[in-house]
């Protein structure tokens, strides 16, 4: 479908950019990413993957690789003024169940991250994209080098500082809070336990913290503004530094655009939206852009390319306003500011209900519907996200009495339990894993598969 003139340019090897063309390397869809820094990203920054950032890892095979690359949420120990300690978590650790086999935080440093997703993905280092101009069947692209190519589409997945979006006139809107600011850093500490996510409390807020980095010899560092190097922020603690790396200072920055397309070119990640890092969503945020993004650009279907803005700009939208909430709690100092049991940061009850491809057909549904996320279940000797892995649509029948082709059969009680189905029922799982069309007649599943197939 596409000629080799007609690629799609990926702007940006960040987690979003990286991610959408591992989605388009799967499926066989020419493509460039071009990345205007000459070095891979070297800092710890969004360190959190959420569970549902862990379910798109297994569908694209590089869960093992993560899962050994990274560690779990350590326990937080806070070393009090009077010279005690107590231990916390921020989240409880949850039971892997047969529906949520991923079911906490997954923490290895964004470096990391990008150098796992970038594995085999040819992205040109030190390649900036200057201009662009939207021409007949695609969009004209300049390249700082002086190049001059024309791509099928562009994707701006090229950070909160965007020059795609600018290029394009898209406001980001939103607010920016000077003086609400905090230093991170990638420390290395002479003789401080890596068992635990240290934090010196300072009143209802705290003075520093330092998490050990799964992998590494690093902690990461965060400090609120002070006059204080980063050295004089760690004797003060009583502790010494001997390797600083990556040193950065965040400043409270909400904002998101109005619009994920302009004509044949898409903004994905921190270019469509930034977040406070409360909640640790920002680098998962944007991943799930891509995953959502990439099997639709495959197609290059323009209807389908639409509903791309239709479904993630709301998922944006709420995204800030949760880690805006968290962000204020901190600022104002409430009590159980630290607290992230809320499960929707988990992003597994994030749904494309009421959406333009939820066809949920039948009567009478059951609490899984059209829109949500397709849960794991057992069936025979796999599992649902074994029959969902790869770039596919998958077709699942359960409890159908008849033969149906290309269709995986489900009788397993614990199955149907889990999609609460209660009748012989088709879902059609979309190539990224929500459930497309539920229904009891098969010639919806043949409409709902026209409707997302390439033109
Ligand atoms: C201090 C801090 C802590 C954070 N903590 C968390 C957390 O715990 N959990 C979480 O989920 N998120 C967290 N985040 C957010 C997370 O880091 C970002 O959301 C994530 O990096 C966004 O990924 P991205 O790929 O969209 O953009 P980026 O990672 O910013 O990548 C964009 C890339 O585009 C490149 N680029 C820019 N302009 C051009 C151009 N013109 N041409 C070519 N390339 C270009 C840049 O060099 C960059 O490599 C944190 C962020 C900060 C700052």
């Amino acid at each position: 479908m596409f000629s080799e003139s007609k690629f799609i340019m990926i702007v940006g090897a960040g987690p979003t950019g990286l991610t959408l063309a591992r989605e388009l390397q799967r499926r066989g869809v020419p493509f460039r990413i071009v990345e205007r820094s000459a070095e891979p990203f070297t800092g710890s920054r969004g360190k959190g993957l959420q569970p549902r950032t862990q379910e798109v890892l297994d569908d694209l095979g590089l869960i093992d690789a993560f899962r050994a690359a990274g560690g779990e949420y350590p326990e937080l120990l806070l070393h009090l003024p009077d010279g005690s300690k107590m231990r916390r978590r921020m989240d409880p650790l949850h039971e892997a169940t047969a529906q949520v086999p991923y079911p906490n935080m997954l923490m290895l440093p964004q470096w990391r991250t990008c150098a796992l997703l970038a594995e085999g993905v040819p992205v040109e280092l030190g390649v900036g994209v200057t201009g662009l101009k939207q021409v007949e069947g695609g969009v004209r692209v300049t390249l700082d080098s002086g190049e001059i190519t024309t791509a099928r589409y562009v994707v701006g997945a090229d950070g909160g500082q965007s020059t795609v979006r600018k290029l394009l006139g898209v406001p980001f809107e939103g607010e920016t809070h000077e003086t609400e600011r905090l230093t991170i850093a990638d420390v290395r500490i002479e003789g401080l336990s890596r068992e635990n996510w240290h934090i010196w409390p300072d009143g209802q807020s705290f003075k520093l913290g330092l998490c050990p980095l799964p992998g590494t010899e690093d902690f990461q560092l965060t400090a609120p503004p002070s006059d204080l190097s980063i050295d004089e922020l760690v004797s003060d603690v009583g502790m010494k530094v001997t390797r600083i790396g990556w040193t950065s200072e965040y400043r409270a920055n909400m904002r998101m655009v109005s619009r994920y397309r302009v004509g044949d070119v898409f903004l994905a990640g921190d270019a469509a939206h930034v977040h406070s890092p409360a909640g640790g969503q920002g680098l998962n945020t944007g991943i799930q852009d891509a995953y959502n993004l990439g099997w639709k650009l495959a197609t290059g279907n323009d209807r389908l390319l639409d509903t791309y803005e239709e479904e993630r700009l709301p998922v944006a939208a709420e995204v800030l306003g949760i880690s805006t909430r968290l962000h204020r709690a901190a600022v104002d100092r409430e009590p159980g500011a630290m607290n992230r049991e809320d499960p929707v940061l988990r992003q597994l009850s994030l749904t494309y209900r009421g959406g333009p491809l939820a066809a949920e057909c039948r009567p009478a549904p059951g609490s899984v519907r059209a829109g949500d996320r397709a849960p794991d279940a057992p069936c025979g000797d796999v599992t649902v996200f074994d029959l969902l892995r790869g770039p596919h649509p998958t077709l699942l029948a359960f409890a159908w009495p008849g033969d149906l082709p290309h269709a995986h059969h489900i009788d397993d009680p614990a199955a149907l339990a889990a999609y609460d189905i209660t009748a012989p029922t088709l879902v059609l799982v979309r190539p990224d894993n929500y459930l497309g069309c539920v229904t009891h007649d098969p010639a919806d599943i043949e409409r709902y598969e026209r409707s997302i197939s390439p033109i």
